[in-house]
């Protein structure tokens, strides 16, 4: 997960569009009753999201171009499992059309996610249920980000309110994703992040990466020059570093192999090549 910069005080025209009038105000009369219009939250937005996130799945990082789905960070609609769990929660009806609230998420993520909203320290009290539950308050705060953040304090990282959402996790050589604060381990579980397909991804990452450099030293030894091995090394090293840009795709992922290149891709070549590779990655990155 990357941070994104969006400002929340220029939502697209067409989501504030007179036309939504009628809808917003039935909505904070309807409440949880409402139904939500995704002609609205989501035609309206998905545009705009998709490019504010380079086509990527906010929370895993995937490019999902056309497949991307909005889904409202604080879920539109309640859960009420009888069982009374973390995942609990009254629904946040009035941010179903609050462009802070709408991020866009690849399916598998926003399904793994569904209505889910965990918070430390869930009892009902520490949750904004309702719009004007905050009197003598601005009336304006349940809808700030701002001001909900540090109300219920969430445990799924939010890309936009956390300007170093990288900091709650991990990757280890296996593919996985590791959690570093409770909200990465959270975060982590309700989305599902080491599921098959995301770790298939990112193993077949650094794979294309450890055949790279072996393919360029099995090309020394035939032709034995070393500034066309260089020239090919260095081609593959400057791949990594591109792709370790907020704007591409597993960009965090990539970050932990260019920083920990030893472990990532040295262990993973053949023993002649170990230490040489490295060797010539710490000469490219100075
Ligand atoms: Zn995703």
């Amino acid at each position: 997960m990357v941070y994104r910069q969006k400002d929340f005080n220029s939502p697209p025209p067409a989501l504030t569009h007179l036309k939504w009038n009628n809808l917003k105000a039935r909505l904070l009369i309807e409440k949880s009753s409402h139904k939500i219009s995704d002609k609205c939250y989501r035609d309206c937005t998905l545009e705009p999201l998709s490019a504010l996130y380079k086509d990527k799945c906010a929370i895993c990082e995937r490019l999902r171009g056309t497949e991307l789905q909005v889904d409202h960070y604080r879920p539109k609609k309640p859960r009420n499992n009888k069982t009374k769990t973390l995942y609990n929660n009254p629904g946040y009806y009035w941010l179903a059309y609050t462009w802070s609230n709408l991020i866009p998420l690849c399916s598998k993520c926003n399904g793994n996610k569904s209505n889910k909203f965990p918070i430390i320290g869930w009892n009902d009290l520490n949750r904004i249920s309702d719009h004007n539950n905050v009197l003598g308050l601005n009336p304006f705060a349940p809808y700030s980000l701002d001001w909900l953040q540090q109300r219920e304090q969430p445990l799924i990282v939010n890309p936009e309110y956390d300007t170093m959402p990288e900091r709650h996790f991990s990757f280890n050589r296996n593919g996985k994703i590791v959690g570093r604060t409770a909200e990465g381990v959270e975060t982590i579980k309700v989305c599902k992040l080491n599921r098959k397909d995301l770790v298939w991804e990112r193993l077949k990452i650094r794979e294309d990466y450890v055949n790279a450099i072996k393919s360029a030293f099995d090309d020394f030894g035939i032709h034995n020059d070393e500034n066309e091995l260089k020239g090919e090394l260095r081609a593959t090293f400057k791949q990594i570093k591109l792709n370790c840009h907020p704007d591409q795709g597993h960009s965090y992922y990539n970050l932990f192999i260019y920083k920990y290149f030893d472990y990532f891709i040295d262990a993973k070549l053949p023993n002649n090549l170990r230490g040489v590779s490295t060797k010539y990655f710490n000469e490219f990155i100075k």
